[in-house]
């Protein structure tokens, strides 16, 4: 079936590709490529709606398509002992009379089942019609589902009826695996347990087909079960003790190749990427250290700074990220790295993400250098023309030494004499194509420092960030006390007001911080964004009123005004020129009024664990004794709940960034498409930390034994590595 081409070459008709392409699939290789249509009980139409629902395409990604949950359908509860609270519970009983009751929306139906100790209802809200011709009142069936709570007496909504004389052979394994589905598919009669039949269906296929990926060594630690067996055992589990070394297995192996993955990259950058070698240590970090340096380095300052040093003398480009806790003195860090770059003849540069905190690094680091001969110069988007002309010739002709800015520094007309290390604060604001086109600015790519506050939880540094290293402050300057932090419901304002003017009294300065929620990330049922104004313009008008001038004066700042506004507000504040500043979330972060000691955070409920931690932080960075207090409404969520706890309980960064972690899942925590992390199947950041841990240092092993994995015992890891490069999408920061 060939036809010939317009140049007497021949080309496949379509007929011959879809020939070609079903041949392709039918070899024996590639199985697991197979289109998902062509498994027994699928077909084209469930094909389509499993490839659009849960992206499941091919006999590959069902056997992807792991159970979240297992459940013993071994045992029986007694209808008795059934809470309205009760997880799922599986009855076997005698169904009775169904029955019809309701009309239109509030029409259901409903059937009782007795066990011999009680009865409990039964009730339908959808699919009744079906429902109703194929129940066998009389019969004994199984029934499975969750209790839910009806004028005080728990019953079944929607349970999984069976009959018991059909189950008893139609089960054949007592832990049942419960699979994700969507409503869409179970409607038309993909149940969970339905794909729970064809996922037991796809075994025997696909047996033969998956060849090992981990070497013997590796298995030896795992329990020694083949990929395949772990496979089989996930998705048709024989007993409870070899599923859960199945499972082990497939966590270890998808953590291990995304570890493997990343150390990888790591040497591969190694290798190829050559940095500025900067070994002098010299005249300007000397000068600084013991003649401007106002106090001693804490431990960790010192431990960083030495291993920033190290990096950038390695002749390897420095790709650090550096996490320290609000007030933990990053900054101090940046500009003494700098000062190792100046002192080998490099520029440097500064980026902070806000016009506000790029002019507060600038009179930072223009205070601490005092009278030492280095030139730092500003640059932000509100630079004048002249201004910014002659700075951009000055920087060109290496006569600035130091460069802070904003956004501003990446335009393409700033052109660096010799730039040698770029510090970049409070990473998540920056995209990573934004750090890209500094890199690009030299021909040697710049080292570059990474600062951010917002502590990541080991876990997912491990897996966003394992190819980058880390250092990490873990000590506060001393001298500082720990922020008190309480929570107040609204009722007791009057004594919060009374607390404020005590502070005000004492000399010191009040945030009020409002939740606003921009209209484009509205979620259903929050309050809309003109809400949030209101509310927040109602606080400063009744804080305005409770706190009168002429002895006080209340300043308010929200991202809806413009710069110059904000701007003007924010050095009103920092000069003391306002008790009380009225403020969104733009002032999260790094702002730094040292006299600030009272946070007071309204509608506490609605922001999440690291912005409340960040917000905590804009206090406690004087001497003084600070406080946070956190307003809620009388009804708080669970969520909600732990998330005050933990402020209420700790001051550790570390510690809330987990919390957080276990609160929302790594996606969340992250912002889900900019993330960068790996899609993970089976394995689970939060619960599965120990083994992340153990997979990351098996891998390092591995490559510092065979770091090309050309041993044949390492075969079917560098196999397996092969296969997976074009799967997989990797993390990176710069
Ligand atoms: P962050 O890590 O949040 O960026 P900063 O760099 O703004 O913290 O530092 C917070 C405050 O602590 C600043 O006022 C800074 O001068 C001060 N500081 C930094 N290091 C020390 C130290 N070793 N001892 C005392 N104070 C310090
Ligand atoms: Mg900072």
């Amino acid at each position: 079936m060939r036809a010939n081409g317009p140049y007497g070459c021949f080309v496949f008709t379509d007929a011959v590709k879809v020939v070609a392409r079903s041949f392709y699939f039918s070899t024996v290789q590639d199985v697991l490529a197979s289109p998902i249509e062509y498994l027994k009980g699928v077909g084209p139409q469930r094909g389509e709606l499993l490839r659009k629902e849960l992206g499941i395409a091919t006999f590959r990604d069902l056997l992807f398509h792991f159970p979240f949950r297992y459940i013993d359908r071994s045992r029986f509860h007694k209808v008795r002992e059934i809470t309205e609270d009760a997880q799922q519970v599986q009855l076997r009983g005698v169904l009775g009379a169904v029955k019809m009751i309701g009309e239109k929306q509030g029409r259901r139906l409903v059937a009782s089942l007795n066990d011999g100790t009680g009865t409990i209802e039964l009730v339908w809200f959808k699919g009744i019609r079906w429902l109703v011709g194929s129940l066998k009142p009389g019969e004994e069936y199984i029934v499975f589902g969750k209790p839910a709570s009806f004028r005080g007496k728990p019953n079944l909504p929607h349970p999984e009826m069976e009959l018991a004389s059909t189950w008893e052979h139609g089960i054949d394994a007592s832990l049942q695996p419960v699979y994700n589905t969507t409503e869409k598919l179970a409607a038309k009669g993909l149940t969970g347990r339905a794909i729970w039949k064809l996922a037991k269906a796809l075994l025997p296929q696909i047996a033969g087909q998956l060849p090992e990926t981990l070497g013997r060594d590796q298995l030896h630690l795992l329990g020694g079960i083949s990929r395949e067996e772990a496979f089989r055992q996930v998705h048709a589990p024989q007993d409870p003790e070899r599923l859960e070394v199945a499972r082990r297995r497939l966590k270890f192996e998808e953590l291990f190749f995304i570890q493997l993955g990343l150390l990888r990259q790591k040497q591969a950058t190694q290798r190829n990427v050559h940095g500025h070698v900067f070994t002098q240590v010299g005249e300007r970090l000397n000068t600084f250290y013991t003649k401007h340096l106002p106090f001693e380095l804490t431990g960790a300052q010192k431990r960083v700074v030495k291993e920033i040093r190290k990096d950038m003398g390695s002749g390897r480009q420095m790709n650090r990220l550096l996490q320290g806790d609000v007030g933990s003195g990053k900054t101090l860090v940046g500009l003494l790295s700098m000062l190792i770059a100046l002192d080998n003849g490099f520029q440097g540069a500064l980026m902070a993400p806000t016009e506000i905190l790029a002019q507060q690094h600038f009179a930072t680091l223009t205070r601490m250098l005092g009278g030492m001969p280095v030139v730092v110069r500003l640059l932000t988007g509100s630079t004048k023309t002249a201004e910014r002309k002659s700075l951009l010739t000055a920087l060109r002709l290496g006569e600035v030494h130091i460069i802070v800015g904003t956004h501003a520094l990446l335009e393409d007309r700033v052109v660096f004499h010799k730039l040698g290390l770029v510090v970049i604060d409070e990473q998540h604001r920056f995209g990573v194509a934004q750090r890209a086109r500094l890199w690009a600015k030299s021909e040697v790519p710049p080292h570059v420092l990474v600062m951010t506050a917002t502590p990541i939880p080991r876990t997912l540094a491990m897996t966003l960030y394992g190819d980058l290293d880390t250092s990490i402050i873990d000590e506060m300057p001393p001298g500082r006390k720990p922020i008190r932090t309480v929570h107040r419901y609204d009722g007791s304002r009057n004594a919060v007001f009374g607390f404020m003017e005590q502070e005000i009294a004492l000399g010191r300065q009040i945030y009020v911080v409002y939740p606003l929620i921009e209209e484009s990330e509205k979620k259903d049922g929050s309050p809309s964004a003109t809400q949030d104004l209101k509310d927040l313009t109602d606080g400063f008008e009744s804080m305005s009123r409770r706190f009168p001038l002429p002895n006080y004066a209340v300043g308010i700042v929200h991202g809806r005004m413009d710069q110059a506004t904000k701007d003007y507000e924010m050095m009103r504040f920092k000069k003391g020129e306002t008790n009380i500043l009225v403020a969104t979330t733009v002032i999260e972060v790094g702002v730094d009024v040292p006299n600030a000691s009272v946070m007071v955070i309204e509608n506490a409920e609605r922001f999440g664990l690291s912005q409340l931690h960040q917000l905590r932080g804009r206090v406690g960075r004087g001497a003084d004794q600070s406080y946070c207090i956190l307003m809620t409404g009388d009804k708080l969520g669970n969520d909600a709940r732990t998330r005050i706890e933990t402020m209420v309980r700790t001051n550790d960064g570390f510690v809330i960034a987990e919390t957080d972690l276990r609160l929302r899942g790594p996606g969340d925590l992250l912002g889900t498409q900019q993330s960068g992390l790996p899609q993970l199947r089976i394995a689970d950041l939060v619960e599965d930390a120990a083994l992340l841990q153990q997979a990351r240092q098996v891998a390092m092993r591995v490559l510092e034994e065979d770091p090309a994995l050309t041993e044949p015992r390492h075969a079917p890891i560098a196999n397996a590595m092969r296969e997976r490069a074009d799967e997989v999408v990797w993390g990176r920061i710069s």
